[in-house]
């Protein structure tokens, strides 16, 4: 038997999570399939949604939430994988069309699965998690457009939360001049202590804007969507690069297409579920190397199975610094 994050659908159509225990017999049965001890999984953005209902994350029933984990491979039908080795797994469905990472057991494809580069542990790797992963995503891309350090300032969105607070933390240790643009005043020190040389008020970039404005960033890591993404994209400088990957303020794009006939800047999508394999090898080999583990102990705290059910709302309601990691044998 395992403890598990378990989602229902009722009658109405309303989701409905309990924490239960769950028979191993009921693991999907997958091809390759690989047996995981999880030992960290964490809240994401989606999570919240897929615990709370709040949007059709969820496309099977019932569900196991948990778009990602760290864990140690306890069976294996993958000749890839053994019993022993540490694992990491980000997206391709986990927590939507099959059973997550918020339990003590998961029972995925061998292909889905990444061995945990060193030096980071299994709860380093939960710290980062899919934010952390995305955000490296988002730098890589920056990195691939020719976006150096010396280029000028880089805007990172949504600041304080898991995307976010990673990003600022490994642009600023390459060098990066980051500016962080956040809702939460209160949050300023932490954004600093991350390597923001700057903290703007989120308000100077939500409201509609004009198509063209002062040319300002030689690039962006957006996860905000909507007018703060098109109001980064019209002060973007000549030939900038904006990396975005997210929708917290919306999923709506009112944009013209004046950064980019007149100005050159490249709007970059970023996305994490579906990446091939080389490239998320790639940005968690990145991350082994470049992620500043003293700043990730105060991006990350810690929370049980039990209490990352309340912590679903909290993430969507953008209330929640930084990342949240479940230690799911807690
Ligand atoms: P978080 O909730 O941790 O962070 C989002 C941040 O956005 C908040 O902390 C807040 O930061 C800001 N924010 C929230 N609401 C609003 C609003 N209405 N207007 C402007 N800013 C707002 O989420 P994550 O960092 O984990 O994820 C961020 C986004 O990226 C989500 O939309 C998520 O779905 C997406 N994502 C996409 C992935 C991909 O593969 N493309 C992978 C991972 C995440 P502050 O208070 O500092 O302004």
């Amino acid at each position: 038997m395992f403890r598990a994050i378990h989602l229902e659908q009722s009658a109405d159509k309303a989701t409905v999570a309990s924490l239960k225990e769950l028979d191993d017999a009921a693991l999907p049965t997958v091809d390759k399939g690989v047996t995981v001890d999880v030992a960290y999984s964490t809240i994401n953005y989606k999570d919240g949604l897929a615990i709370t209902g709040k949007s059709p994350v969820v496309r099977k029933w019932p569900m196991v939430p948990g778009i990602d984990f760290a864990g140690t491979v306890s069976a294996s039908d993958d000749p890839a994988w053994k019993p022993g080795d540490s694992v990491v797994l980000n997206g391709w469905g986990v927590g939507e069309t099959h059973w997550g990472g918020l339990a003590q057991k998961a029972r995925v494809d061998g292909d889905w699965l990444i061995a945990l580069p060193a030096p980071l542990t299994l709860a380093d790797a939960m710290a980062i998690g899919t934010a952390g992963y995305t955000a490296m995503l988002c730098v890589l891309a920056l990195e691939q457009r020719g976006v150096q350090p010396d280029a000028g300032e880089i805007l990172v969105t949504g600041a304080s939360g898991g995307v976010g607070s990673v990003a600022i933390s490994l642009l600023a240790k390459r060098g990066y001049k980051v500016v962080a643009s956040t809702g939460k005043a209160a949050e300023a020190g932490y954004l600093e202590s991350l390597g923001a040389a700057e903290v703007i008020d989120r308000a100077t970039l939500s409201a509609p804007g004009k198509p063209l404005q002062k040319e300002r960033w030689a690039g962006v890591v957006d996860s905000v969507g909507s007018h703060t993404l098109a109001n980064a994209c019209a002060s973007t400088r000549y030939g900038g690069t904006v990396a975005a990957c997210g929708l917290a303020q919306g999923m709506d794009l009112p944009v013209t297409v004046a950064p980019f006939i007149l100005r050159g800047v490249a709007l970059i999508g970023v996305d994490s579920v579906m990446a091939p394999k080389a490239v998320r090898t790639a940005a968690w080999a990145r991350l082994a190397q470049d992620i500043d583990r003293r700043a990730l102990a105060s991006i990350a705290r810690q929370v049980s199975l039990a209490e990352a059910l309340e912590t679903a709302p909290q993430i969507l309601a953008g209330s929640i610094r930084g990342r949240v990691v479940v230690d799911v044998n807690r």
